[in-house]
């Protein structure tokens, strides 16, 4: 089956074997593996050693989001997001539900928040202490450019914090570049190919402040302090283990494979073949082509009322193709993931089998509802 979701991706046979054994975490085997994995993610955020640390927390995304919120943003403090997409919503979400005073700029989700609009925002409210960008929004495949916000950040005198989830890896951020950078957050199971189990933040460690997250669990200066306490090889409270042994292997194979940059190239092609092949199947993507991002591509669901998102999911994966069966998006469309261990030429065959996939449906007007 070829997996096309934008994470959990599809991972590479070696990255799976890794899972096929009994760990003890606290081995000394083991730690070495985990010590090495926080060693090897930091260098890939640019991070300065001394300045920054990788701070990786069991479970996904949206715990370390909220770590990051809770660790460094004060209580009460307010909060820049830019809301252009699915996931900038459930960023404010995190912030709104930790006691974070969130100040929206709504947006839509078919283009990027400019540098310009936060520098204005904050200008406009100088209590803002932080931004909240998503990097790349998964729900509809945009990519907010996280160097220009950053560096508009960075003149106001605020702070950043960057979900990059479904961006690191792929799309180009150095911490050591952005000094206005609190935290990148990111994953296991999405562009760096592992499985889903492990949330990072690659945090500045001088900004963080033991107690302030108000929770022991999601509190990042623990993280910390446990490492400096018992070593970077140990983890507070159990692990996915197998996950993290899979995630060794996967920093080999993205290093072999020619890191960020190789990464974003082989994402990128992807994506060109799926946008310019469901185009020329008769569908409308749902971004601008100069606004399409590398990592989801959207698209409009076909006018034709023989189409629906189910049926057409269904097909799809009779035909070996998994894609998502809802749609994050303000219009309705369906959503194909870029990322993962695929080829440009297995994405050419997915092309094939969304059009006959439509085909099987009876879909004959495919243009957008
Ligand atoms: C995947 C993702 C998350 C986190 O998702 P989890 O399901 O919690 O792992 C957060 N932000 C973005 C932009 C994402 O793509």
């Amino acid at each position: 089956m070829l997996l096309l979701i934008p994470g959990p991706v599809r991972t590479r046979p070696e990255v799976r074997a890794a899972m096929a054994e009994d760990i003890a975490p606290w081995d000394n085997e083991f730690r070495a593996v985990y010590a090495g994995i926080r060693e090897r993610v930091l260098e890939i955020a640019g991070g300065v050693p001394g300045l920054h640390a990788t701070l990786p927390l069991q479970g996904c995304g949206h715990f370390a989001l909220e770590a990051a919120i809770r660790s460094l943003v004060p209580p009460g403090g307010r909060v820049l997001v830019p809301l252009n997409g699915s996931y900038a919503r459930r960023a404010a979400r995190l912030a709104r539900e930790a006691g974070r005073e969130v100040v929206a700029l709504p947006g839509p989700d078919t283009s990027p928040v400019t540098a310009g609009e936060i520098a204005a925002a904050l200008a406009a409210d100088p209590a803002i202490g932080h931004v909240l960008m998503v990097y790349s929004e998964t729900g509809s495949g945009i990519v907010n450019d996280a160097g220009a916000v950053g560096a508009a950040v960075r003149a106001a005198g605020r702070r950043l914090i960057l979900d990059a989830v479904s961006a690191f890896g792929a799309l180009p951020f150095s911490l050591a570049a952005h000094p206005e950078c609190d935290a990148v957050v990111f994953t296991s199971g999405k562009c760096l190919e592992g499985m889903p189990g492990i949330g990072f933040c690659v945090a500045r460690l001088d900004r963080l402040e033991a107690g302030r997250a108000g929770s022991w669990s999601l509190d990042l200066a623990d993280v910390h302090a446990h490492a400096l306490q018992s070593g970077w090889g140990s983890i507070r409270f159990t692990p996915p283990a197998q996950a993290l042994a899979a995630f060794a292997v996967a920093l080999d194979l993205f290093a072999r494979e020619g890191g960020q940059p190789a990464r974003l190239a082989r994402y990128g092609e992807n994506m060109r073949v799926l946008y310019e092949g469901v185009r020329a199947l008769g569908l409308t993507p749902y971004l601008e082509r100069r606004h399409q991002g590398p990592v989801i591509v959207t698209v409009h669901q076909p006018a034709d009322p023989a189409f629906a998102l189910q049926p057409f999911v269904d097909a799809l994966k009779a035909r070996g193709v998994l894609i998502s069966n809802f749609h994050n998006t303000e219009a309705p469309t369906f959503r194909v993931g870029c990322i993962g261990a695929v080829t440009p030429e297995e994405m050419r065959g997915a092309v094939a089998a969304i059009g006959a996939a439509l085909g099987d449906l009876g879909v004959r007007r495919r243009e957008a509802a």
